[in-house]
C-alpha cells in the first residue's frame, strides 16, 4: 500500500475531458504555416474557445430544444466564422457575401447555406433588389421577386405579406 498524491486523483477525474478536447481539436485543423511561433498558440486558443462554445451550445440546446438536432462541430465553426466576418459589416468587409462575378441576372444553381442569425438580424445593409421570382425563404409557400443582397434569399414584400421584415426581425 502506498499513499496516492492528490494530483493523481485530479488527473484521473479530468483526463477524459482533456483527451476529448485533443481529439476534437485534431479534427479540423487550420491548415497554415507560420514562422512566428506564437501564432500557433493564438490559433490553438481560438480552437479551444470554439470547441468549448460548441460544447456549451449543445448542452443549452438539449435543455431548451431537446428535439432539435445540434449543428456538427464543423458547421458550428463555419457559422462562428461567418458571424465574425459578416455580422454588423457592410458587404465590402471580409469575404464578399454575393458572388464576385455578379452579373445582372447571375445563375444561382448552387444552394447557398443560410447565414447565422447574428448576420441575418444585424440590421445593416440588407438591401432589397428585384430578381426573377423564386420561393420565399421565410414563408416558403409563396414566390417572391424581392431578394436580400446580404442574406442571398428571396422574400415576399407586397401588399399582403412582408416576409422581408419578418425574416430580418430580431424577435
Ligand atoms: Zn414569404
Ligand atoms: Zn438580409
Amino acid at each position: 500500500m502506498v499513499p496516492r498524491p492528490a494530483i493523481v486523483d485530479t488527473y484521473n477525474r479530468f483526463m477524459g475531458g482533456v483527451d476529448l478536447l485533443d481529439m476534437l481539436s485534431a479534427l479540423y485543423k487550420f491548415n497554415f504555416r507560420s514562422r512566428r511561433w506564437y501564432i500557433y498558440i493564438w490559433w490553438h486558443t481560438v480552437t479551444v474557445a470554439v470547441i468549448n462554445a460548441w460544447s456549451r451550445y449543445r448542452r443549452d440546446l438539449e435543455k431548451l430544444q431537446p428535439r432539435q438536432k445540434a449543428l456538427p462541430l464543423r458547421r458550428f465553426q463555419a457559422s462562428v466564422g461567418t458571424a465574425l466576418t459578416s455580422a454588423g459589416k457592410v458587404k465590402k468587409c471580409g469575404r464578399p457575401l454575393s458572388s464576385p462575378e455578379a452579373t445582372p441576372t447571375p445563375p444561382r444553381k448552387r444552394k447557398t447555406p443560410e447565414l447565422p442569425p447574428d448576420v441575418r438580424k444585424d440590421g445593416l445593409h440588407h438591401f432589397p433588389t428585384w430578381e426573377t421570382r423564386q420561393r420565399c425563404k421565410h414563408c416558403v409557400g409563396h414566390f417572391a421577386h424581392v431578394y436580400c443582397e446580404k442574406c442571398r434569399v428571396h422574400l415576399c414584400l407586397n401588399k399582403d405579406r412582408n416576409c422581408f421584415q419578418a425574416y430580418h426581425h430580431s424577435k
